[in-house]
């Protein structure tokens, strides 16, 4: 610790996914080989510097693929969509690629699988948000959204005994876990998925954030307000011990009040963050005399994923 008492905890992981690395790469891929316009159906990610870059090279982002020139390009972003967006851009002759993570487009094939074998699937997710909107729209007649345990007291089930729950990939484990129990609790015969549907970097970054919470008068994650994810780095380091948290786009969002009496202060960033951002938060606090920084790690994460196959490197022959 510094002279003064004050320190930066500074969480590992943190930061960007791989399918976020993914799909940001998709869209400057996409620039590079198409050229601009390149339009993109909702934020690639949800993160405002990301989006503002982008839209500075070019990119068009826009709400519903009705608003896309016949004929142009556009990608899908990384939350993935429902068949019925695939079928609409099809109708108006788009070009399309697909930067949906890999990560929600396993959930997407569960929800297909068990709505063949005639399953009632219990999503568990917030209501309105792109991924759910997308993984539900892939068998509207059979899913039902859960959105947080207070909602299991009112669900209606058609066959209690076909019934599995999914869930969004970037929620909170704990209150995720305290959903599923509220539902057993109910419906005694509910199924598991076959494997977790929250994906491995929101558990990482939360689990990260839970380490070094308990030491911090205060921790800031770097992360935008539509960000599922990032919010719930917010709601977990404060269950976890922390005196205070907040959410900042930016270091100039930092409010000099947060820091009074402090002398531990933990940063992070959600999955949909470029690094940029926390260095500049970094910047920022070692300004305020939290120059000493300590990292916390708890995983190292090596996973990438290849590109879409419309933007991969053609092979060469022979
Ligand atoms: S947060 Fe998880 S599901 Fe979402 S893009 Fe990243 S790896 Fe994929």
């Amino acid at each position: 610790m510094s002279d003064s008492g004050k320190r930066v905890l500074l969480a590992e992981p943190r930061g960007y996914c791989a399918g976020v690395d993914r799909a940001i790469e998709t869209v400057e891929r996409a620039l590079e080989k198409h050229g601009a316009p390149v339009y993109v159906r909702k934020e690639i990610v949800h993160n405002k510097h990301v989006v503002e870059t982008l839209t500075e090279r070019g990119v068009i982002f826009v709400e519903e693929t009705d608003e896309v020139p016949e004929g142009a390009l556009v990608v899908f972003s990384a939350h993935g969509v429902s068949p019925a967006v695939h079928a609409s851009a099809a109708q108006r002759n788009l070009r399309t690629i697909d930067a949906a993570c890999p990560l929600v487009t396993k959930v997407h094939q569960e929800a297909k699988r068990f709505a063949r074998d005639d399953y009632e699937i219990l999503l568990i997710g917030h209501d309105g948000h792109e991924e759910v909107e997308g993984t539900a729209g892939e068998a509207p007649e059979h899913i039902q959204l859960v959105d947080g345990p207070d909602s299991v007291d009112s669900l209606e089930v058609r066959d209690e005994s076909k019934l599995v729950w999914l869930s969004q990939t970037t929620l909170s484990v704990d209150e995720t876990m305290e959903t599923v129990s509220r539902l057993r609790e109910r419906f005694p015969q509910l199924q598991d998925p076959p494997s977790d549907d929250i994906c491995y970097a929101t558990q990482n970054r939360q689990v990260a954030v839970k380490a070094m919470a308990p030491d911090c008068d205060l921790v800031i994650v770097v992360g935008s307000q539509n960000s599922s994810n990032s919010v719930r780095l917010v709601e977990v380091a404060l269950q976890a011990g922390a005196r205070a948290s907040h959410l900042v786009d930016y270091a100039r969002d930092i409010d000099e009040a947060w820091l009074d009496g402090v002398s531990t202060v933990g940063v992070t960033s959600g999955a949909s963050v470029p690094e940029v951002l926390v260095r500049g938060v970094l910047d920022r606090l070692a300004e305020y005399g939290f120059g000493t920084v300590e990292t916390v790690t708890t995983a190292n994460e090596t996973l990438t994923f290849a590109l879409p196959r419309e933007l991969r490197p053609a092979r060469s022959a022979g």
